[in-house]
């Protein structure tokens, strides 16, 4: 089935897809949002203390005011995986896991990020049985259990914290002797006493058979490598997917970073890119630059379809 011509398809669910979207239909620009998450990874951020105007939010709800501000301007959004985009400027077809297609005279890929994985053995065996990626999507599960987080940097953190209201006990595993991110959450997660942090230390194995035991670590902390959990939250960052930019012969970084230019345009005509997947904005992957580079990308989508 294929559905009306947009001007621009909008691939990306996040701060920069929704964003961009809100611009475009202010400048009369017919457009589509098609993405797989409800609000990408800022939905999944406990709490948000430096979004302005918000003194402090949920990631979830901060996004999903974000899709409620999209919605008031009557352009649909799509939640569906997108499998393959062909076509050239002037005429892309998109066509998603659902088997719906679309057509766009225009694309903006605000894609984001995949959650970056540890590599270690049990990791994929144990997902969902213990192990997970998003901290506020299973936190609920862990109430008065013993869970740790690795990580040493914001999404660690700020687990860290969110599991210190909830959780019996928690460990953060960090590979490094002193957090990184912002101090504000790095300081409150040394105070908190409630949160064990393992430093130097590596996780180099997850143990269980049906569900989630322990953890192997590089070297013996109090005595034992083997550190007994009901949970265990992998907060290492993430990182680029090159799938679909490979796709449209885009022009990638070394780290698969897709390439713009301060306009948002990328090296193929009638394509766009914004946010956390791109060269822009110093990497300072936050939701602030995400949302402005998505501002800027659709106010060069109209200033060229003109
Ligand atoms: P980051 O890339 O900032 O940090 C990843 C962390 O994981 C680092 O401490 C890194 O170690 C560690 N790490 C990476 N790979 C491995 C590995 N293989 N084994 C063990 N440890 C590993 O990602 P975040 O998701 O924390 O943050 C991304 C962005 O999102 C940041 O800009 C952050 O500010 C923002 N953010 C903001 C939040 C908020 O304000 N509420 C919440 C979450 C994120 P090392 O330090 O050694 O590199």
């Amino acid at each position: 089935m294929t559905e009306a011509t947009y001007d621009l398809a909008i691939i990306g669910t996040g701060a920069a897809g929704y964003t961009a979207s809100i611009y475009a239909s202010r400048y009369n620009v017919s457009n589509i949002v098609i993405g797989a998450s409800v609000g990408g990874q800022t939905a999944e951020a406990h709490l948000i203390q430096n979004y302005p105007s918000y003194i402090e939010i949920r990631g979830s709800e901060l996004m999903e005011k974000m899709k409620n501000h999209v919605e008031t301007y009557g352009n649909p959004i799509v939640f569906d995986n997108v499998d393959k985009i062909t076509g050239r400027e002037g005429d892309f077809t998109i066509e998603t896991q659902s088997g719906t297609s679309y057509n766009a005279k225009s694309l903006l890929l605000a894609i984001g990020m995949k959650r970056r994985k540890l590599g270690v053995d049990g990791e994929e065996r144990l997902l969902g049985k213990g192990v997970t990626y998003c901290s506020t999507c299973d936190g609920p599960f862990y109430k008065n259990k013993t869970v740790a987080i690795i990580g040493g940097s914001d999404s660690a953190n700020t687990a860290s914290l969110y599991f210190s209201t909830l959780a019996s006990k928690v460990f953060q595993i960090y590979r490094k002797d002193k957090l990184r991110g912002e101090p504000a959450w790095a300081d409150k997660v040394v105070a908190n006493y409630k949160i064990e942090l393992i430093y130097n230390t590596t996780v180099v194995g997850i143990n269980g058979e049906e569900k989630l035991t322990s953890v192997t670590l590089d070297k013996p902390y109090q005595g034992s490598d083997k550190l007994e959990l009901d949970g265990l939250f992998i907060e290492i960052g993430a990182e680029p997917d090159p799938t679909l930019p490979k796709q449209l012969n885009l022009e990638l970084d070394e780290n698969n970073f897709i390439k713009v230019e301060k306009d948002q345009k990328t090296n193929v005509p009638g394509i766009w890119a914004a946010g956390d997947i791109t060269t822009n904005s110093n990497h300072f992957h936050q939701t602030i630059t995400a949302a402005a580079e998505g501002a800027v990308a659709a106010h060069n989508v109209f200033t060229t379809l003109q």
